[in-house]
């Protein structure tokens, strides 16, 4: 009776796998659309003045102040992992919601090339 036993055990686990993954998934979009909305003060957009970017997948978290290293903690996290962190710290200063293309500018330019404020 082994292989049923490890059929069911596998296909038990598959299900649960998805399970998770789908739980995981919801949790984490609930986590993301808080933390952006707390930076943002309510209204989720691009917080760069004049940029028309609203929808939260074209949108991401900023360290106003790059943060090296471990002295933060939050140094090399992005995405969910940055997200969470930052709901586990309590939504800690320092941090600003950009779209993609303004967050890219800010690496190379000191102001928005395309509507001329600081990042
Ligand atoms: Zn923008
Ligand atoms: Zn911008």
């Amino acid at each position: 009776m082994n292989w049923k036993n490890k059929n069911y055990n596998s296909w038990y686990s598959k299900k649960n796998r998805k399970t998770f993954r789908v739980y995981h998934k919801e949790y984490i979009s609930r986590v993301k659309k808080a933390v952006f909305g707390f930076y943002c003060g309510g209204k989720i957009r691009c917080m760069c003045e004049g940029c028309p970017i609203r929808h939260i997948d074209l949108l991401s978290i900023d360290h106003i102040v790059p943060i090296r290293g471990k002295r933060y903690g939050a140094g090399q996290k992005y995405g969910w992992n940055l997200w969470l962190w930052i709901k586990k710290m309590g939504y800690p200063k320092g941090f600003q919601v950009l779209c993609m293309a303004c967050n890219k500018a800010k690496g190379t330019n000191r102001c928005c090339p395309r509507y001329g404020k600081k990042h």
